[in-house]
């Protein structure tokens, strides 16, 4: 009989270990696997709120995909999916279509924007390699602006909407250039303004408030003003308009509210909530059991029936499960069921600060900022070995 076709689509946390899993598991000619991606690299998503804030190089924050593939076993496709065809087990790519018998849907998220106006036209998101280079350059931008207009403070004026996990890490490191900045262009750091602006009641939500306080300490010291329980209302070219009444004016918003799934999987015809794919226990979807989906594309709830939020750890987790259980629909054997691991969820604050919570218990400060950078080099080792580790672990 013919050798089942896998397709892969997106080479993010669930999708290269997913890959990787299959290569390991399958022997020679018992699938024919294909991973598309948007680039020729995957990318370290966890880690972008540096290299958007300039204080990492972006180059860190990437792996070339054949660094991490073993080419005789999956053949890897860049291009970007225009369309996913389920009933006809097609994928229509930018310059081709690829046929599939079994499909893995794994291309992220997008920014949801909650119908803000202007949000989509002026904001800046932290979403990929390409729009952290962005942002940072921006931000310098900004600063050689000012010197040219001196007048013009909402040049070193910057908002950030969302206070969750990718807002305050970026915050953190922002604060920590914004000395660097103002002394490569002689600016005065009084000028200097970062606005973090939550709508929901707290910083953080998910941690406990006592991390949250000392989150917001250390962020504030460091010269962050929070504005919590307060809504972005509008996006201008001139800045931002708050549910408060207030206006700040600034050449600078950082969107950072909010993840929904991919439109491509809404338009697709799968049951999806914000676009993401609800999926049953072996990750597959209702309505077509020879399509898997992983992380953030996917919804999975939690023992209380509420969707987990979409972190690189349960994708990464995902992606090994869903490589098991396309082994098992090949071979005829039983699949697994997907369960959640929390292994603990740390957030940076900056240099050296961070607050996380591990089983019971909470860390903050350098301990944590030392375990958040063993879990980053744990993935590195999990999905490129040593060698990866030496390369990108900035040890
Ligand atoms: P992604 O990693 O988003 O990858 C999707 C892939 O699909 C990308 O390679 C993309 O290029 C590709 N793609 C997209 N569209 C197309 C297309 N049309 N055609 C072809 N290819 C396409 N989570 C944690 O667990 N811990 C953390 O500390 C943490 N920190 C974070 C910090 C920041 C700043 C951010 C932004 C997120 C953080 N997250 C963290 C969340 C985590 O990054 C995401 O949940 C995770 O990346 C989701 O993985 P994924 O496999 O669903 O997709």
């Amino acid at each position: 009989s013919r050798i089942p076709r896998i397709v892969i689509l997106g080479a993010g946390y669930g999708g290269i270990v997913t890959a990787i899993g299959l290569q390991k598991e399958l022997n020679y000619n018992e699938a024919d696997v294909t991973l598309v991606n948007k680039h020729d690299y995957h990318f370290i998503t966890t880690h972008l709120h540096m290299p958007a804030a300039g204080t990492d190089n972006p180059e860190n924050a990437r792996i070339e995909i054949s660094k991490l593939i073993d080419e005789f076993k999956i053949d890897f496709v860049k291009s970007t999916v225009v369309q996913i065809r389920p009933y006809d087990k097609k994928i229509i790519l930018e310059d081709s279509t690829l046929s599939y018998d079994y499909l893995v849907i794994g291309l992220g998220g997008e920014p949801e924007t909650f119908g803000i106006p202007g949000l989509k036209e002026y904001a800046l998101n932290i979403r990929s390699i390409n729009s952290v280079r962005l942002i940072r350059e921006h931000i310098e931008y900004q600063f050689a602006r000012f010197k040219q207009e001196p007048h013009r403070t909402d040049f070193l004026t910057f908002v950030v909407g969302g206070a969750g996990f990718t807002g305050i890490e970026f915050v953190g490191e922002l604060a920590d250039r914004i000395p660097e900045l103002c002394r490569e262009f002689d600016v005065d750091p009084a000028l200097v303004h970062i606005y973090n602006v939550e709508a929901a009641p707290t910083a953080l939500p998910g941690f406990d408030a006592d991390l949250v306080e000392y989150a917001m300490q250390v962020l504030a010291k460091k010269g962050v003003t929070f504005k919590i329980a307060t809504a972005i209302k509008e996006v201008t070219v001139d800045g931002v308009i708050l549910s408060d009444g207030e206006t700040i004016r600034s050449s600078t918003v950082v969107w950072t509210g909010g993840i929904r799934g991919n439109r491509m999987v809404e338009e697709a015809g799968f049951d999806t909530k914000r676009g993401r794919i609800v999926v049953d226990s072996t990750l597959r979807t209702k309505d077509f059991e020879n399509v898997y989906v992983v992380g953030d594309c996917s919804i999975v709830l939690n023992e209380e029936g509420k969707p987990y939020p979409p972190t690189a750890q349960i994708a990464t987790q995902q992606g090994e499960i869903a490589a098991y259980n396309l082994v098992a629909a090949i071979r005829n054997t039983p699949m697994k069921d997907f369960k959640f691991i929390n292994r603990g969820i740390i957030a940076s604050l900056g240099k050296g600060e961070a607050i996380g919570v591990v089983g019971t218990k909470k860390l903050k400060g350098f301990i944590a900022a030392m375990l958040k950078k063993v879990v980053e080099i744990r993935y590195l080792y999990k999905i490129g070995g040593i060698p990866l580790v030496i390369k990108k672990g900035r040890l």
